[in-house]
């Protein structure tokens, strides 16, 4: 398979990466994930703009205009003859002798990317899953989708030992989103997720989801919810680029409501594979 490395396509083999680069050292660069449908980008300009903001945030300049990156991104999953998979794109400051400080403007980003072949995952979109509730301990910038992904890495893997599939994380009272994907409850006919400020990824796929209450009549409140009345909500679930819409039912080894997926859940759902449905006929 190919990989981009900077602005070249090469054999996966011949990449070459230094033991100095930042990003190995301080994971000091960010990332995106593009699900690809039927061999095209599923909301590939928001996922672009939002690998720029990213690198802007933390004042990695990145060497090529969006649509020239966009070119470059899908030559790649050309070359791959990707049909339904991902791509993974990051880019570090780039590799200098290790000190903490920015290495001066001569030292250039570097940037990989690579494909992967991926299945939605229908059995879980279909029964749901189960979450573990887990502090968040993660920084307060949580809206650049940062290389240093530790917090969110030992949250998961806590989870993932208590056979959950997900980590609900709550910063004291408030839930804020999950280790690698975005929260919702829905009570009384009314959808519950965190604002998109700097405790949450402002997931792409929550953008498409919002755009989808809006169409099915599913009012939004954009609110921290509360951990301790999480039981109160009738349906809950999670969403990324790669899981979709999947409903949790169990929380802590809890059922959450009847333990089943809810109804709006559902019909979210349809609205999401509609947008997919048109984004790949298009
Ligand atoms: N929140 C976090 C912390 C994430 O890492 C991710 C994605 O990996 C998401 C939310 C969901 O974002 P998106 O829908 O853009 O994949």
């Amino acid at each position: 398979t190919w990989v981009l490395w900077n602005d070249r396509l090469v054999k996966d083999g011949d990449i070459q990466l230094s033991k100095e680069d930042r990003g190995y050292q301080f994971g000091d660069g960010i990332y995106e994930v593009i699900r690809v449908y039927n061999g095209s980008m599923f909301t590939a300009t928001e996922h672009i703009d939002r690998f720029y903001e990213s690198a802007d945030k933390i004042k990695i300049v990145i060497p090529y205009t969006k649509d020239v990156f966009h070119k470059m991104v899908y030559d790649l999953i050309e070359a791959n003859e990707v049909t339904s998979g991902q791509v993974y794109i990051q880019i570090t400051r780039g590799a200098t002798p290790r000190q903490h400080q920015f290495p001066t403007n001569t030292v250039e980003a570097v940037l990989t990317a690579y494909t992967k072949e991926l299945q939605r995952p229908v059995s879980e979109m279909t029964n749901g899953v189960s979450v573990k509730t887990v502090e968040d301990i993660r920084w307060l910038r949580c809206d650049i989708k940062s290389l240093n992904l530790l917090g969110s890495v030992l949250a998961k893997q806590e989870a993932y030992e208590d056979g959950c599939f997900e980590a609900l994380l709550h910063r004291g009272d408030s839930i804020t989103e999950g280790s690698s994907t975005n929260m919702y409850g829905i009570k009384d006919g009314v959808l519950y997720t965190h604002p998109a400020t700097n405790l949450i990824l402002n997931g792409i796929t929550r953008r498409v989801i919002l755009a989808c209450c809006e169409e099915i009549g599913l009012p939004v409140v954009e609110e921290p919810m509360s951990l301790a009345s999480v039981f109160l909500n009738e349906e809950f679930f999670m969403s990324s680029t790669t899981s979709e819409i999947i409903p949790v039912i169990m929380i802590n080894g809890r059922k959450l409501g009847k333990g089943l997926p809810g109804d709006w859940t559902q019909k979210l759902q349809t609205a999401f594979e509609a947008k997919i449905n048109q984004a790949i006929y298009a």
